[in-house]
Order: structure tokens, then C-alpha cells, then sequence
């Protein structure tokens, strides 16, 4: 994997937030203030216009960086600052390399976690992105440290990431806005756990285009 890869991952994420824009506002209609959608969408839009400005030369964490960083000015909610963290603490993760495989991958993306709950205080169990992105990290670095390929192992996770999703249904919220409705929140999808599946499925298309 590469800058390309990255580049792809954010285009491809990007592109999959804008089509589900509609579905993730819903999700945050029932148990939140109903931006969620147009939150990630505004966010995204501005890291792809953004690196499509940045020389073709900048290492792939140098690109994280950057997106991170767009994330964090453009993104009023919640989103934008966990989501801005995490893609910034991947890219330190990173650091200067040209190339990066699946350990280090790993590395970036329990970097990119750790950034999340440092900033958000989630727990699993709590409905938020971290019970579709803790998952989804644990079973690859399982699967990576097991020897499985990328493909594989990004499979794995994308669909750890979407069972911890779905598990976030009958759960109440305890952190964010959710968290505001106390028990009205059972009986939704957390729209932010949806919208990482969506990246989460993105990283396992570019990645294994590149490989
Ligand atoms: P806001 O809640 O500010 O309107 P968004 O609607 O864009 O922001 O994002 C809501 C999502 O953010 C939630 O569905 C949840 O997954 C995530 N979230 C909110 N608070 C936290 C937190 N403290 N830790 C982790 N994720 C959180
Ligand atoms: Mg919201």
C-alpha cells in the first residue's frame, strides 16, 4: 500500500458517505440532531477536494495528516473531530514511509482508535463508532498476526465492523447526543458506527485494488 492507496481509501469513503448521506441523516433524525449525513458528507468532500490540491509526492501519512486536519476545520459535530483525530494519529502512525503493509496498517489503525477514545471516552457497548471500529481493528490485527492476506484480513474486520454496528441496535447511548434521549435511544442503529462501516469497506475495496 501506498499514497494511492490512501488517496483511493479517502475518495472511495467519500464517495460512499455522499450515496448513503440520506440513510446516515435518518439514523441521526431518530436518536440525534439528523446532521450526521450531511456532517461526514461536508467533511469528506473537503479531504478529497483538499489532497486532490496536494503534490502527488506526499508520503501516504503525510496525506492522513492533512485529511485529518480538514476533518477537524470543516466538521462542526461530533464527527469531525473524532473522525479528524483518528486520521491523524493513523498518519503519526505512519509517519514518513512510501510503502506501508499490513502491520503497519494495524499499527495506524489502533493509533487511529486509541485517538478516538482518548478525545470521545467511549467504551464499547456505549452505541458510538468505537463498537464498529474497536472490533474491526481487533480482528485484523488477530487475523494479520495469524498470517491471513490483506484481503482476507480486511474482509474480517469490515465484517467485524458491521456485526458490532448492528449490535449497537439495542443498546442505549451513553456518550454524544444519543446519549441526551436515555433509554429512547434503544432501538437504533448508531449513525456513526453505520458511517465507519462505510470507511471500513472502503479502506478493503482500495486496499485490495493495490495489492
Ligand atoms: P453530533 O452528535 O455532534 O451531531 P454527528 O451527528 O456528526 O455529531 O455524529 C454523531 C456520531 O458521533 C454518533 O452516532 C457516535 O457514533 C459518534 N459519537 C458521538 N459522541 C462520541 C464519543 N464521545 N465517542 C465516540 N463517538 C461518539
Ligand atoms: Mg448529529
Amino acid at each position: 500500500m501506498d499514497a494511492g492507496t490512501v488517496r483511493s481509501w479517502l475518495a472511495a469513503s467519500a464517495a460512499a458517505i455522499r450515496e448513503q448521506r440520506d440513510y446516515l441523516t435518518q439514523l441521526d433524525a431518530a436518536i440525534g440532531d439528523a446532521d450526521h449525513g450531511a456532517n461526514m458528507d461536508r467533511g469528506f468532500a473537503a479531504v478529497v477536494e483538499r489532497l486532490d490540491g496536494e503534490e502527488s509526492s506526499q508520503p501516504p501519512g503525510k496525506l492522513l495528516l492533512t485529511a485529518g486536519s480538514t476533518l477537524v476545520s470543516t466538521v462542526g459535530g461530533a464527527s469531525g473531530p473524532l473522525w479528524g483525530t483518528a486520521l491523524r494519529r493513523a498518519g503519526r502512525s505512519l509517519g514518513e514511509v512510501e510503502e506501508f503493509g499490513a502491520e503497519e496498517l494495524v499499527a495506524a489503525l489502533d493509533a487511529a482508535l486509541t485517538g478516538v477514545v482518548e478525545l470521545g471516552a467511549a467504551s464499547e457497548g456505549e452505541k458510538t463508532m468505537v463498537d464498529a471500529l474497536a472490533p474491526a481493528v481487533r480482528v485484523l490485527r488477530e487475523r494479520v498476526a495469524d498470517g491471513a492476506g490483506l484481503a482476507d484480513a480486511l474482509a474480517a474486520a469490515r465484517e467485524a465492523g458491521e456485526a458490532g454496528m448492528r449490535a449497537t441496535v439495542p443498546l442505549q447511548a451513553l456518550k454524544g447526543r444519543a446519549s441526551y434521549l436515555g433509554e429512547r435511544s434503544i432501538g437504533h442503529q448508531d449513525p456513526g458506527a453505520t458511517s465507519t462501516v462505510l470507511i471500513l469497506a472502503a479502506l478493503e475495496r482500495s486496499a485490495a485494488a493495490g495489492t
